[in-house]
């Protein structure tokens, strides 16, 4: 029996409504209650006994809007150092970050065992991959999946963070670690190297260094991880804002 039911990060939105879509398991017709149809072409609901998640694609007809950048409505929430008891306003700088495909949706969402964000496109591997802020490039290397992975550490006001492009098919040319992105260079392509299952792209944001030997916390793809579980029990989501676009991000 597959019981569905949507995640709590869909109940956070205003106004839920509802919609049907189908269950292709048993053809079954499904409701799904789901958030503000223009922010959200897809819902993640999980299967009650595996407790895995699947992505349901809303049938309607979206009329899209288009935006040309995306800043930060909120500010991440930071961890709370242990030995501070603060009211004092939180030190993440206000930012803008931007969308890493120009066409998209989001098909997954982070959590503690997928600490980023999938993203397919209608375009395939002809989705170009960009930085989601100005940096440089800090990795270029495979996992041992296979995956093509590239990551850019950005310096915003002072504040360190590290974008992991994860699953590409094939990087763009003269691509070098120590080479200055901008927001409009390409990374290479959206693929489906490694362990996937289709061409999309994970992209994963924390504010860490990764590959600095000085970065207390992410010194290398150990710590990053270690670190990035960290920060999502920390409720830290990185690119999160970027889920409050509309899912054809016409926004390059
Ligand atoms: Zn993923």
């Amino acid at each position: 029996m597959l019981q569905l039911i949507c995640i709590a990060i869909l109940m956070i939105a205003i106004g839920l409504q509802t919609v049907h879509a189908f269950n292709e398991k048993d053809n079954n017709e499904l409701e799904y209650e789901y958030i503000n149809i223009k922010d959200m072409a897809q819902v993640e609901v999980a299967n009650k006994e595996d407790n895995s998640t699947i992505i349901k694609t809303l049938m309607t007809g979206l009329k899209l809007e288009n935006v040309e950048e995306v800043e930060i409505p909120s500010i991440p929430r930071e961890a709370s150092l242990p030995t501070i008891k603060s009211v004092a306003e939180p030190v993440v700088p206000k930012q803008t970050w931007h969308l890493p495909t120009e066409v998209g949706r989001i098909t997954q969402y982070p959590s503690y065992w997928h600490m980023a964000y999938d993203i397919t496109s209608w375009r395939g591997t002809g989705e170009t991959i960009f930085p989601i802020a100005n940096g440089v490039v800090s990795g270029i290397y495979t996992d041992s999946a296979g995956a093509l992975i590239v990551t850019v550490l950005h310096d915003i006001n002072g504040k360190k963070y590290t974008s992991q492009y994860v699953h590409l098919s094939r990087y763009a040319k003269d691509l070098y670690v120590g080479k200055p992105v901008t927001i409009n260079d390409s990374l290479g392509q959206m693929g489906t190297t490694g362990y996937s299952t289709g061409v999309h792209l994970h992209i994963a944001v924390l504010d860490c260094a990764l590959f600095d030997p000085n970065d207390p916390y992410c010194p290398d793809l150990n710590g990053f991880f270690r670190y990035g579980k960290m920060r999502i029990n920390q409720d830290f989501i990185g690119l999160g804002s970027v889920v409050y676009v509309p899912p054809s991000w016409e926004a390059r």
